[in-house]
């Protein structure tokens, strides 16, 4: 049985940037069912729960990690540093399971696998991955988006 990476907040695990989660029930059964693994790569990037909102600026996933955008949070601190942590990170306990894909949250500035925030804070939606998504997608794992995947199924 092939596993698969899910973002953490999808089961109800409190690691939102509020300290909530995004549970869904059928991902909750995916992990019950030992198909699924939590992680969350803001955590696992060195950001603490509750934290502030994070947003990539003047770009999206891909060109962070090229260099050219910054994740920055709502209060101007930089935390590009702990987003490229967490996609590696990520990419690690793909590897330890031998996975090939990871259902990740849609929008988020980590998990977004289709749109993201802009970087203006102002809920506004833009093309692109997060950090981790792009990571992911750049050494061949599939990323899908939580909401697709959703209305797919
Ligand atoms: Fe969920 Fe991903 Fe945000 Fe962590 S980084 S809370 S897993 S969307």
């Amino acid at each position: 049985m092939k596993r698969f990476l899910i973002s953490a907040c999808l089961i109800g695990l409190n690691t939102k940037y509020d300290g909530e989660n995004n549970i869904e029930p059928c991902f909750c059964e995916m992990v019950k069912k030992g198909i699924a693994v939590p992680f969350c790569p803001e955590q696992a990037g060195g950001l603490p729960t509750p934290r502030d909102c994070s947003e990539i600026a003047d770009g999206e996933g891909r060109d962070v990690i090229d260099g050219k955008a910054r994740v920055i949070t709502d209060k101007g601190q930089d935390v590009t540093e702990n987003f490229l942590r967490g996609a590696k990170e990520a990419l690690k306990l793909i590897k330890l399971l031998n996975a090939d894909k990871a259902i990740l949250k849609s929008k988020s500035p980590s998990c977004g696998c289709k749109c993201i925030y802009d970087g203006t804070f102002k809920k506004s939606l833009r093309q692109g991955m997060g950090v981790t998504a792009a990571y992911l997608q750049e050494h061949c794992i599939n990323a899908i988006d939580s909401d697709e995947y959703l209305t797919q199924k």
